[in-house]
């Protein structure tokens, strides 16, 4: 028996203090892409999120994360160094990524899943970015929440995880209603087909999604 779907958060500073944290567990292009990086803090969250999503791959294998094959694959231009996270050995396997300022999210399944994780900050809830994201309903909600800011970053973040899962498009995200959902939801709930796993930290706001349910795994 496969261990269940795994999901892990965690920051850049945490993946790097784990004593497996080593760069040479990175392929070739992605350690030429460490290489030429400018900044500091964006080498450690590239190096950071391709080793937490390897760590999450082989808890929900039982490997080891140097048997883990990664590979990425843009829908959009077909290349092969960025894009769509998946093991090159294991079709069945279903990987998911994301990363901003120092936070990570990854997840590993044996059905398509889809994380994002966004940092809590206050550039989020401007009525433009309202009205291309949400549908009214939704931004009804989000102006009557306390707290609008992390109102917005909940249905945003749920929305951007259905986009991996190729629920929908960043194009028609404001067709997309989510509004009969809780803002403020507990970690695990369900809606139609598909498991959420939803967590609001002091600092970010993250969500995973799958047809099955996905099991926060700390670090
Ligand atoms: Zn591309």
């Amino acid at each position: 028996m496969p261990n269940p779907p795994f999901a892990m958060l965690a920051s850049t500073a945490e993946v790097l203090a784990r004593p497996d944290a080593d760069e040479r567990l990175l392929t070739g292009y992605e350690r030429e892409r460490l290489g030429r990086f400018r900044r500091d803090t964006d080498r450690d969250d590239y190096l950071a999120a391709h080793l937490l999503v390897r760590y999450c791959a082989a808890a929900h294998l039982g490997t080891d994360p140097a048997a883990i094959a990664f590979g990425q694959r843009c829908p959009g231009c077909g290349s092969g160094v960025h894009g769509r996270p998946y093991l090159t050995d294991r079709p069945g396997t279903h990987l998911s990524l994301s990363h901003t300022n120092g936070v990570i999210a990854a997840a590993a399944a044996p059905v398509p899943v889809g994380v994002d994780v966004e940092h809590l900050g206050p550039r989020h809830d401007d009525p433009t970015a309202l009205r291309h994201v949400l549908t009214p309903a939704e931004a009804a909600l989000v102006r009557g929440h306390a707290d609008p800011t992390a109102a917005f970053l909940r249905l945003w973040v749920r929305k951007e995880a259905l986009i991996k899962l190729g629920r929908t498009t960043l194009d028609s995200l404001a067709e997309l209603d989510l509004s009969h959902l809780p803002i403020d939801p507990p970690a695990a709930h369900r809606d139609g087909d598909l498991h959420y796993l939803e967590i609001a930290t002091a600092t970010a706001v993250f969500t995973a999604a799958a047809t099955v349910p996905v099991q926060l795994l700390e670090l």
